[in-house]
């Protein structure tokens, strides 16, 4: 791709153009390098939107609450980008899950930008795919940002973890997940709902989100306490009240010079750097491994016990950052 095109590019999607757009984000998934070079002409535009995070089990609602704060920003004249992460999908795209095809009622919107994610692309792990298209986003102008992910994995969870906003998703009657909750999910979240309050037992599971935060914070009072909010997401019930509180999150955290908002912006980059260090580090061994057989002859040597996982595992590591001498040195 040559040079102006690359900046025709970055100047759509500046734009907002959603054609520009959808093209940059498929040729991230194909591994097409220059869609790389035009993230990087992106990032120094973004930082604009605000980014909420939603996470909770499959089937708590999540895509119905995310489709009903779509319409509720729409209806405050907010654009709005949306990534669904869904790694136990078994399809990719998202085209064929049944939810989400209730989001793209959104879809002839020029306001709206749905992307669903469920495999891993070239561009990196799903996390990775899921910041670039983010990023992507973000240039495009849009006002919020909404990342949905399946708390299931530590990755997914971290995705949610990192927006500005996380809420975790819960529905009444779920042991699982009150489980989960103290297993950390509820150090994460900033706003907890209960979705499906028309079922039984939401009063009970509203106590009980209660009496955890109560614990959690019997000793200090933290800057923000956790809302908690009791939602219908399929009758849009609550769902007003809960963008209310995003957004009196959202203004918490611009408040006192937006102290509270840098931090956890810095938290967000120092996430997205590790990953891409991660991933950059990693794909240069495999290219060092797949040279002359290497990985062969490393395996053949600890299979017959010359070596151990260890020592190799740490030896490949010296060798492929030794340091290049340069010519004047040799
Ligand atoms: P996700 O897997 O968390 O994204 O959940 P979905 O949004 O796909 O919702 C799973 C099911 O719960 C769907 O059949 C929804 O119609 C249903 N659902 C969503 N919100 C509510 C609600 O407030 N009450 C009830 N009873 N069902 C709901």
């Amino acid at each position: 791709m040559p040079e102006a095109e690359v900046r025709a590019t970055v100047e759509r999607i500046l734009a907002g153009e959603v054609r520009a757009a959808a093209r940059l984000i498929r040729d991230l998934d194909d591994g097409v390098p220059e869609a790389r070079e035009i993230l990087k002409h992106l990032y120094p535009k973004t930082g604009r939107a605000h980014i909420i995070g939603i996470t909770g089990s499959p089937g708590v609602g999540k895509s119905t609450l995310t489709d009903r704060l779509i319409q509720h920003l729409r209806a405050q004249g907010k654009t709005v980008g949306v990534v669904a992460v869904d790694p136990t999908s078994p399809f990719s795209g998202g085209a064929i899950l049944g939810d989400r095809i209730r989001m793209q009622r959104h879809a002839t919107d020029d306001g709206v930008f749905i992307r669903s994610l469920a495999t891993r692309g070239h561009f990196g792990g799903l996390t990775a795919s899921a910041r670039a298209v983010l990023t992507v986003l973000d240039a495009m102008g849009k006002d919020y940002l909404l990342v949905e992910t399946v708390g299931v994995g530590q990755d997914e969870v971290e995705i949610a973890a990192t927006a500005y906003t996380t809420l975790v998703v819960t529905v009444p009657g779920l042991g699982d997940d009150i489980q989960a909750l103290k297993a950390g999910l509820l150090e994460v979240a900033d706003i907890l709902v209960v979705n499906k309050a028309d079922r039984e037992g939401a009063e009970r599971t509203y106590q009980d989100l209660v009496t955890m935060l109560d614990l959690r914070f019997a000793r200090e009072t933290p800057p923000w306490m956790p809302r908690i909010y009791l939602t219908q997401a399929r009758r849009d019930q609550g769902v007003a009240e809960l963008l209310a509180g995003i957004q009196e999150h959202q203004a918490y955290l611009a408040q006192e010079g937006g102290q509270a908002l840098r931090a956890a912006q810095r938290e967000r980059v120092r996430q997205e750097f590790l990953e891409l260090l991660k991933e950059g580090v990693f794909a240069r061994l495999v290219a060092f491994l797949s040279q002359d057989d290497r990985l062969r002859t490393i395996l053949e040597d600890i299979l017959d016990r010359r070596t151990d996982p260890y020592t190799a595992s740490e030896e490949l590591i010296a060798q492929t950052f030794r340091p290049k001498k340069s010519a004047t040195e040799e």
